[in-house]
Formats: C-alpha cells, sequence, structure tokens
C-alpha cells in the first residue's frame, strides 16, 4: 500500500516520541505510553481543525535537533516498511523545527537522511505554513525545496489553519514554487469551503489534501476532473475534525462518479489514530469501491519518475 498524505509529526509512535524526548532533554506530561497518547492524539469529540491542530505541540518539541529528526524519520519509515507498505509521501514544514537554531536545510537533510538509512522507498514533502508573520519562512522553504528536488524533496505543500488564513493569501508563495518547477499539493476544501480548493487549482496545484468540500461546486468538480488533479483524502480524519459529518456522508464515490481520482491517506498514523490499512478497512465496510483501482491512483498520483511508477505497478500486480 501507498500513503501520499502523510504527516512526519502526526505519525511518531508514543515510544517513539518518548526516546526522542530523552534525546533532547524535554520532559513530556507522561513517560508511559497509554497516557502520552491521550496528549497527541485526538477522537471523534475532536471540535474542529484547530484544536485538531494542538496534537502537534508535543512531537513539535521533541523535533528540533538534527538527531532527533532523522531517528524520527527513520523510525516511522521502519515502521510503514514492516506494515509491507511500498511507497510513501512524508510531509513537515521545515519552519516549524528551527527553534533550536537548525536553518530549513539541515532540518530537511536530516529527515532525509533518516529514510535513506531506513531502506525504505519514500520522499518528502515540504509544507510552507498558513499565517500572516512567516512570509520570509514560506518562501524559504520553496527555495530549500527547489535545491532538495529530485534529491528525497518531491514537492511543496500548505499545511495550517486554512479556516483562518485563506488560501487566497498564498498566492505568490505558489507563483514562485510554480516558477521554479517544484509540483505542489495544497491543504484545502478542509476546514474552509470550495473556493478555496478554487484558489489552489487556479495556482496550479497536481493534488489537493483533503478537498472535501469541493463536492459543494459542480463546476469545480468539472475542473479538478479535467485537469486531472488528484484528491488526497484521509476518511477518518476528515471526520475527526468535522469536514464531513460521518463516514455515511463521506464523498468518496460522488467524487468518482465525477470522474475525479482520489486516493485513501491517513493523514496522522498518531494524532488520527489510524493505519492505512484502516483506511481502507473503512472504505471497503461502507462502500463498493475496488481498492486496487484506488491504489492505482495513489502511484499515478505519485510525486516521483514514470520509472519509479512503473516499478510500484509492477508490485502492486
Ligand atoms: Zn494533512
Amino acid at each position: 500500500m501507498i500513503d501520499l498524505h502523510l504527516h512526519l509529526d502526526g505519525s511518531l509512535a508514543p515510544k517513539t516520541i518518548i526516546r526522542l524526548a530523552e534525546m533532547s532533554g524535554v520532559s513530556l506530561p507522561s513517560g508511559n505510553e497509554d497516557e502520552l497518547l491521550k496528549y497527541i492524539s485526538t477522537d471523534i469529540n475532536c471540535e474542529d481543525l484547530n484544536e485538531y491542530l494542538k496534537c502537534f505541540d508535543i512531537p513539535l518539541s521533541v523535533l528540533q535537533s538534527e538527531e532527533t529528526l532523522e531517528f524520527a524519520a527513520y523510525s516511522l519509515c521502519k515502521e510503514l516498511k514492516e506494515r509491507n507498505m511500498i511507497y510513501a509521501e512524508i510531509r513537515f514544514a521545515p519552519q516549524l523545527h528551527t527553534k533550536e537554531g537548525l536553518t530549513q536545510d539541515k532540518v530537511v537533510e536530516a529527515v532525509i537522511s533518516g529514510i535513506k538509512k531506513s531502506g525504505f522507498f519514500a520522499n518528502v514533502i515540504l509544507c510552507c505554513m498558513r499565517g500572516d508573520k512567516n512570509d520570509a519562512e514560506n518562501i524559504e522553504t520553496v527555495n530549500t525545496a527547489k535545491r532538495f528536488l529530485g534529491k528525497g524533496v518531491a514537492a511543496v505543500d500548505l499545511a495550517g489553519a486554512e479556516g483562518l488564513f485563506k488560501t487566497e493569501n498564498f498566492k505568490n508563495l505558489f507563483m514562485l514554487a510554480s516558477s521554479l518547477g517544484i509540483p505542489f499539493t495544497i491543504h484545502a476544501g478542509e476546514a474552509d469551503g470550495a473556493e478555496s480548493v478554487r484558489c489552489a487549482v487556479e495556482y496550479g496545484a497536481k493534488r489537493i489534501g483533503h478537498g472535501i468540500r469541493a463536492i459543494e461546486d459542480e463546476e469545480l468538480m468539472e475542473e479538478l476532473k479535467e485537469r486531472n488533479i488528484f484528491l488526497e483524502l484521509c476518511p477518518t480524519s476528515n471526520i475527526q475534525t468535522k469536514a464531513v459529518a460521518g463516514i455515511e456522508q463521506y464523498p468518496i464515490v460522488k467524487f468518482m462518479e465525477k470522474g475525479i481520482k482520489v486516493t485513501v491517506n491517513t493523514d496522522n498514523m498518531v494524532v488520527s489514530g489510524t493505519d492505512i490499512e484502516n483506511e481502507f478497512n473503512l472504505i471497503k465496510s461502507n462502500f463498493n469501491i475496488d481498492k486496487k483501482e484506488l491504489i492505482k491512483n495513489s502511484v499515478n498520483a505519485a510525486f516521483i519518475s514514470e520509472a519509479e511508477k512503473e516499478d510500484l505497478f509492477s508490485q502492486i500486480d
């Protein structure tokens, strides 16, 4: 299986975070795995995306050195390998890991190094962050992506509080990414409406993170189909953040009937308490959808070369 929408900080097991805290001298609210899990995971009682995002504070606090970043990436990739996954695109925001003086370049180098040491096939997606005081940091992220493009970095993204900081405010950033030839996906249509997805499409996003709210706009759905833009659906996460009311209302079949290509992903294995197997089971038990078709969509949507795609296709068959 493949996961194209997987956040590093939201997918670290409690035991990994405990080890990272020891490495970095950070004190945790609990050294017990089960207890710690309560602080770094959400559930169905989550209010919205803003509350969901609070779960990332602890993982971020222990990911401020090259040593911990490398170990975190290594540990996550080892786990994905053990789950028999064949590829993943792991995302994180370099600017959130510079509190103790690391440059964004050093952050990215450390994560790529951890992935390589694991022997698992993965690339990273660098997230810019929604906000109104971090323009310089976001531009630096895009420039860092350019330096590492094809050397472990596959694309850039925009993450964070979509309801508070609209996609329309980030046009210049994605014009820059386009001019540098960096492919991108954008979290859109999760906490904000269809117009957010429309912005992402206009900027030239190849994929949309979630994109759930595109369901509200027929014309937009036609455009997603025409432009062959893939949606990175994350069912459990979308239900937790209230992007949809429940699995019964999940629009995956409607999107597919409209001819839109969808992929199934986890978003955050630990924050959302899920894994890719669980996400497919959730889809399978509620809808009549061919799992293989979804996995093939993931291969086609991946930010990798045609030769790498061929290799993944051969592993699926
Ligand atoms: Zn996400």
